[in-house]
């Protein structure tokens, strides 16, 4: 059977990229924060701002705020959203909550060392 109508082509949409906010461009050459034992690379070229949805606060396509975030190396950020069976152990949630919040404190006072973000009474 013949279609009567032509199908209509439309422009195909780019996929929408995670919007380049400051602080996410401030995490280019950086130190990852996390440095899980074991995992961590310690090469600053890998490190971004790795968001942690499992601390809540987001839902369904919503990415947490960046302050809900760290510098992490590409193995830490693997570690954290996708460990591997044996990663995934006994103590693995504690452990990652551990890595996080320390890493999170780590990254907020280097953002406002750099002006990212401000805290009113503490100087920069
Ligand atoms: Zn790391």
């Amino acid at each position: 059977m013949k279609r009567s109508t032509p199908i209509a082509r439309t422009a195909m949409k780019r996929s929408s990229r995670p919007k380049m906010t400051p602080a996410r461009k401030a995490a280019a050459g950086e130190d990852c924060t996390l440095n899980v034992a074991g995992v961590c690379n310690y090469n600053a070229e890998t490190v971004i701002l790795a968001h942690f949805r499992w601390l809540g606060d987001c839902g369904g396509s919503m990415k947490p705020t960046d302050l809900q975030a760290a510098y992490g190396c590409s193995e830490c950020n693997r570690w954290t959203d996708s460990p591997t069976p044996a990663e995934r152990n006994a103590t693995y949630e504690s452990d990652r909550n551990f890595y996080a919040l320390r890493a999170m404190v780590r990254t907020q006072l280097r953002m406002v060392a750099k002006g990212i973000i401000q805290v009113k009474g503490v100087a920069a």
